[in-house]
Parts: C-alpha cells; sequence; structure tokens
C-alpha cells in the first residue's frame, strides 16, 4: 500500500509503498477512506511523542471501511463504515473498567503508539470497544475530523467542562478544537467568546456559534477584555491552542470558582508552564485536562449531529490528496488554515 512514511524526526516525511497492515487478534484493518491533519501529527514528526518508534507512519483522524478482521472480533463485520477515537482503550485495565477509556494504561494511539492512516490502509487494535459506526448520513471527511478535535472539545466542554446553558464560556484559540468546542458550547446554551490572533478565525467563530470576539492582538490585555465582557469572568475557559500564554489567560479570566479546561497539547518547551496558582486557591478555580473521548460517549454527540444542533462538516476545510499529505504536515506549525484540512484521495 501507499503511505507516508518519515525515518528521522523533522526530516520530510515521503510517500512510499509499504507492506499492507495485518489485524492483531482483537483488531481490524480499515480502509482509510477519509484522514485530518492535525498539530499532534505535527509534535509527533518533531519527536515531541515518547511513543513514537521509527520509521513511522502518522495519521490518527480517520474514517473508513472494514477490510479485514481480527480472529476474536465480535461486534464488526468487512465493509461497515466506522471511525475510532484517538485514544483507544485496552477494555480491560482499572481505567477502561471504570469508563474511562480515554486515560487507558495501556491505550492504542493510531499515528502514535502504531503506524496511522496517512495510509491505504491502517490497523487499529481492541476494535470491538473503540470502534464507531457512522450514520450512513455522516460523510468519511467530516467523520475524520471527529476523532480527534471534535470529541476532544466534546468531552473538554461537556463532560470535563460541565457546561450550562446561560453561561459565558472563553475559548482562547480558534483552530479546530476552538471551533469545534465554540459550536458545541454554543449548541449547549452558553454564551461564548472567542478569542484569537486572526480576524478571519473570528469571523468564522461567529458563524459557528461565538457571541463575542476578541483579537488578542491588538487587545492590550485579554483577561480585562473577558472580564468586562462577562461582568466579572468566564464561568468556563479553554485553552483550545497549548501555549503557555492562552493557558495563562485562561485561568486568569475565570470568575470564582470557575473552571478551566486544558485542551491544546503543551509539548517540547511549553510542557510545564506558569499559571496563576494564588488564583487558583483564593477563587477556588478548577483546572481540569481533557484527552480524547471513549467510544461509548460519541453516541450523544451523533445524536446532535443527526439532529442538526451540531454541524461538524462547516469545520472541514480543504481536500487533499495523500501525496500533498508531507508539506501540509511539515506546515502544520506555521499556518493551521481555516477549518481541518482532510486527505480525501488515495
Ligand atoms: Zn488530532
Ligand atoms: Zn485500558
Amino acid at each position: 500500500m501507499k503511505a507516508v512514511l518519515f525515518e528521522q524526526f523533522g526530516q520530510p516525511p515521503r510517500l512510499r509503498n509499504v507492506a499492507d497492515p495485518t489485524p492483531s487478534p482483537a483488531g481490524v484493518v480499515i480502509k482509510v477512506e477519509a484522514t485530518g491533519l492535525c498539530r499532534s501529527d505535527w509534535h509527533g514528526w518533531m519527536g515531541h511523542d515518547a511513543d513514537i518508534v521509527l520509521p513511522h507512519v502518522p495519521g490518527h483522524e480517520l474514517a473508513g471501511t472494514i477490510s479485514a478482521l481480527g480472529s476474536q472480533v465480535t461486534r464488526w463485520r468487512i465493509g461497515d463504515r466506522v471511525t475510532v477515537p484517538f485514544v483507544g482503550g485496552c477494555g480491560h485495565c482499572f481505567e477502561c473498567n471504570s469508563g474511562n477509556h480515554q486515560v487507558c494504561e495501556h491505550q492504542f494511539q493510531p499515528g502514535f503508539t502504531a503506524w496511522g492512516s496517512f495510509a491505504e490502509y491502517v490497523a487499529v487494535d481492541f476494535a470491538d470497544t473503540n470502534l464507531v459506526r457512522l450514520p450512513e448520513t455522516l460523510d468519511f471527511a467530516t467523520a475524520a475530523g471527529l476523532g480527534c478535535r471534535f470529541v476532544t472539545s466534546f468531552r473538554a466542554v461537556v463532560d470535563q467542562g460541565r457546561v450550562k446553558p446561560g453561561e459565558w464560556v472563553a475559548v482562547h484559540g480558534c483552530g479546530g478544537v476552538g471551533l469545534s468546542a465554540i459550536m458545541i458550547a454554543s449548541a449547549a446554551g452558553a454564551n461564548v467568546i472567542a478569542i484569537d490572533l486572526a480576524d478571519d478565525k473570528l469571523d468564522f467563530a461567529r458563524k459557528v456559534g461565538a457571541v463575542a470576539a476578541i483579537n488578542a492582538s491588538t487587545t492590550s490585555d485579554v483577561v480585562d477584555a473577558v472580564r468586562e465582557i462577562t461582568r466579572g469572568g468566564a464561568h468556563l475557559s479553554l485553552d483550545a491552542l497549548g501555549h503557555p500564554v492562552t493557558c495563562f489567560n485562561s485561568i486568569a479570566n475565570l470568575r470564582r470558582r470557575g473552571r478551566h479546561v486544558q485542551v491544546g497539547l503543551m509539548l517540547g518547551d511549553h510542557h510545564h508552564p506558569k499559571i496563576p496558582m494564588d488564583k487558583v486557591i483564593a477563587h477556588e478555580l478548577e483546572i481540569l485536562g481533557s484527552h480524547g473521548m471513549q467510544a461509548f460517549r460519541y453516541q450523544a454527540m451523533m445524536e446532535m449531529i443527526e439532529a442538526g444542533k451540531l454541524k461538524p462538516q462547516m469545520l472541514v476545510g480543504k481536500h487533499l490528496s495523500l501525496d500533498e499529505a508531507p508539506a501540509a504536515l511539515m506546515a502544520m506549525d506555521r499556518f493551521e488554515g481555516l477549518g481541518i484540512s482532510v486527505v480525501t484521495r488515495f
């Protein structure tokens, strides 16, 4: 099969012919119909992820049809249209047994702990626990964008953030994660403030539900601006970018007893950012992480998508071919275009 492969961190990935994958006993092979490009792929390529063993095929935001089954798989058939969360739980450890597959002790992550979906085929382990059936109405390109950014935002806003109607929600960063979070929080009845450096992203944020926007490049104090709009601070705030500045602001702009959810990854030089811990104590703030979402929680999100309350198709940006993926991957850190770029031609 064709696959995008890199042999050294930071060296250009290339389109290569490699052996087709075979399923593990509990796994399947999926014929990839769409795979999203994500900043996490860029981090992996740069060597920021300790799980990656070289040579490596990136790609973790995938949708496709099952082309081969492992001997122990009982819930799935060849030809089923499926997607997977980017963190797959083993189904057997303490965390999985408590319903928290997203922090499984033996987690399977395509494109990190194994070869990923920048390829014609990808092997996915623990299929019965982690595969999610796609509704017929959901196209592959939209479905590919769900597995990482959209579901991570759903869990961050709904499950970890516990958003309530009428609350103020601040979303720092309007890339794929941020726009997803804005759409989801708005659908849940919150008033959402979008914060970014680019006016085109802020305009798009309003289209997906933000009621206010702050351009951080032209605002002297983002925290004051959020406090003023919300008359005292946000109830819930997300760092959807993953940067020391957005992380600090997201905590500092909370009202008393507010909740901060860290969604953007903190890797490389940014892994231990400074945070206003004095305020966390004095105002009883909550600081939460969010890491993917369990497959069984997709149903609530799918119901909202099928009902038209959530429209992830709005977030799909450019369609690419697999041979365009290496250049797009290397550019991921410099510029994330409007919406999610998806490889749909293999
Ligand atoms: Zn991703
Ligand atoms: Zn587990």
